[in-house]
């Protein structure tokens, strides 16, 4: 039998089992900071393949090495947490949590990354050196899991790093890959306007907040539509916005919290500058005081070419010609992977998680009804595996 035929027996093999622990997961989401039982899971099953994890981040992150002989070491990273959504996807397995929900595919990256585990320690003869496993939390919080890892000192020694994301832009069975730029820089930031609040039919003795707040979610978006390039990608999106409390009440303080995000440490800057400048003379205009709070921003992800392409020839090989789709334009998603390459070369994939048969609901990534095609976990695992090959392989993928 071939080692690349044994692969696919491998991951066929193990697969019902790890749909089930991805199940699992799914129906037992925990919100960024809090994945405990999540963190136990994954402890406990490494523990069971006879490796050796370590708690870190008061037991919401794992580490563990799969050691293979001398030589480099290459990190893969999965992160394990969901997001404060009600779950509408009609699953059997939904959510058991009242509005938590694997939105993300977070369960999907964790079960993969554990069925990554098995199929390394399988296949031990096409690779030397060490792996690190590294389960993640809190992706979707600023300042992010792996900021909180890395100035932590808990990032293990190694040449390179690994990560992927789901993606419904992609078929199940493919993977998206692009070198250099890839997934947005993000900056998240609050607006606090201050008025004078009063009841809703004597105006004039009030200052109101909302109606300040409501001009600058309109003229904050001609930041992008008037002062960037239009071939230039930027986005700029007020999430939520926070005010009053009955109708004939107009109140103290509107709240705002968006983001902004692009591809530019410089046009971040220039953002960031703009919308203070934008919001004090607003909320002068309006006779109201407002302040701007910027919080802890993720870089964009950056891939290695070279790392990226070799990826992309080991995966093909494998999985078959035309599987690893080239991407020519970044995405304006951010990941707080980012930050591992701010300190390590390494290749952040997009996984294809969108049902061949045509079945896929159209729902995306942090949708209530969004639902990833299980069928990429086989995917998932074969491209870590992959990656493996291709940084610490003893053969030549063509040779296997
Ligand atoms: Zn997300
Ligand atoms: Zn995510």
């Amino acid at each position: 039998m071939t080692d690349k035929k044994k692969i696919v027996d491998i991951v066929n093999n193990m697969y019902p089992e790890i749909v089930g622990i991805r199940r699992n997961i799914h129906q037992n989401p925990e919100l960024s900071g809090q994945e405990y039982k999540t963190a136990e899971l994954v402890y406990n099953r490494l523990k069971n393949l006879g490796l050796d994890p370590v708690y870190y981040l008061e037991k919401t992150s794992v580490i563990t090495p799969v050691k293979n002989g001398a030589g480099k070491s290459v990190i893969l990273r999965a992160d394990m947490d969901a997001l404060p959504i009600e779950e509408k996807s009609g699953l059997e397995y939904c959510s058991t949590s009242r509005g938590v929900m694997h939105a993300c595919g977070h369960d999907m990256h964790t079960s993969i990354l554990l069925g990554a585990a098995s199929l390394l320690l399988q296949m031990k003869h096409l690779w030397q050196g060490t792996v690190h496993l590294l389960f993640q939390p809190s992706e979707e919080v600023e300042p992010g899991g792996a900021y909180t890892l890395l100035s932590g000192g808990h990032l293990p020694k190694a040449d390179s790093i690994f990560g992927l994301h789901v993606n419904t832009d992609h078929d199940t069975g493919t993977v998206g890959v692009k070198d250099g730029l890839d997934f947005a820089g993000i900056t998240a930031f609050d607006v606090v306007v201050n008025g004078k609040g009063g009841h809703g039919a004597t105006p004039e003795v009030t200052v109101d907040p909302i109606v300040c707040a409501s001009t600058l979610v309109i003229q904050l978006q001609t930041l992008v539509s008037r002062e960037v390039s239009p071939f230039v990608p930027v986005t700029l999106t007020i999430g939520e916005f926070k005010a009053g409390s009955q109708r004939n009440v107009i109140p103290d303080q509107a709240l705002l919290h968006g983001t902004i995000r692009c591809h530019s440490r410089e046009l971040l800057e220039k953002l960031m500058n703009r919308i203070t400048e934008m919001v004090s003379a607003t909320a002068q205009s309006f006779r109201t005081q407002a302040e701007v709070n910027f919080l802890k921003t993720f870089p964009p992800t950056n891939n290695d070419p070279s790392i990226a392409a070799h990826f992309a020839s080991v995966f093909e090989s494998i999985v078959g010609e035309g599987t690893a789709i080239i991407r020519h334009n970044p995405s304006m998603y951010a990941e707080d992977f980012a930050f591992y390459q701010q300190i390590l070369k390494g290749v952040f994939i997009h996984l294809g998680v969108r049902q061949k048969n045509g079945t896929f609901n159209g729902s995306g990534l942090h949708s209530s009804s969004f639902i990833p095609d299980e069928e990429a976990i086989r995917t998932g695992i074969i491209a870590h595996f992959c990656y493996v090959m291709s940084e610490l392989g003893i053969r030549n993928e063509s040779e296997i």
